[in-house]
């Protein structure tokens, strides 16, 4: 009997992974720092099996905090510049004086499996993604009161005041530019880190059955 021939399958449906979906959705989350994004974003991540967290580029100094290639690919000045020049940038921000992007392939890799992708990113960010792709879903982080905003960012005891302070002003300015940019289809206050955690996950994954139906 002679054998088929073997032949590359072009059809991606032959090569899934056992995460692949067939709904994926690029999922925004900003906030202003100290608000509990982060801690968010990665209980996101924890609780959606499908779901892949962007690490961004930066030119920001690595924190004790951080770790590289795991919270953030630490990049020099003439390294994003070139990818820049190279237009490898989903988007691309200043944020406080630094350089933050997001990088397109993976995002776009990601998608095609039908994850959900995760973009942790600050208001232009998040505004650049929403003109490209218009069914990114964007959630914004509210903190219960700009007071508890600045007792949040000295706790974490990261930053000198005055950096404290620069973050803070920017923060201000965020919230007020998320408000009214069309770029978030929810807003969570953080009042309490369990409850704002469900609220997320239930705002995902009904958005998720809604575009499936
Ligand atoms: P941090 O320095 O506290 O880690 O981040 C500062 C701000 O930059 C946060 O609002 C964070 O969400 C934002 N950010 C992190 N990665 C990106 C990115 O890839 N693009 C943009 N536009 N903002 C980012």
């Amino acid at each position: 009997m002679p054998q088929p021939p073997l032949v590359f399958s072009p059809d991606p449906a032959d090569h899934r992974l056992p995460s692949d979906t067939d709904n994926g959705l690029l999922l925004v989350i900003s906030g202003p720092s100290g608000v509990g994004k982060t801690t968010i974003t990665r209980a996101v991540e924890r609780s959606i099996p499908d779901a892949t967290f962007s690490i961004s580029a930066t030119t920001r100094p690595k924190t004790d905090a951080d770790v590289d290639g795991v919270d953030y690919h630490f990049l020099t000045s003439e390294q994003f510049t070139d990818r820049i020049a190279k237009d490898e940038f989903l988007e691309h921000a200043v944020y406080a004086g630094n350089c933050y992007g997001t990088l397109r392939a993976p995002v776009e890799a990601q998608l095609e499996r039908g994850r959900l992708v995760i973009l942790e990113i600050d208001v232009q960010g998040a505004e650049q993604v929403k003109s490209k792709r218009p069914d990114a879903f964007g959630v914004f982080i509210l903190p219960p009161s700009e007071d508890e905003l600045l007792e949040r960012l000295r706790a974490r005891k990261r930053e000198s005041e005055e950096v404290i302070q620069r973050r803070f002003a920017a923060a201000r300015e965020e919230i007020a530019r998320a408000k009214n940019n069309g770029a978030y289809d929810a807003f969570i206050t953080n009042d309490n880190l369990d409850r704002a955690i469900e609220e997320a996950l239930t705002l995902i994954r009904s958005e998720r059955e809604r575009r499936s139906r």
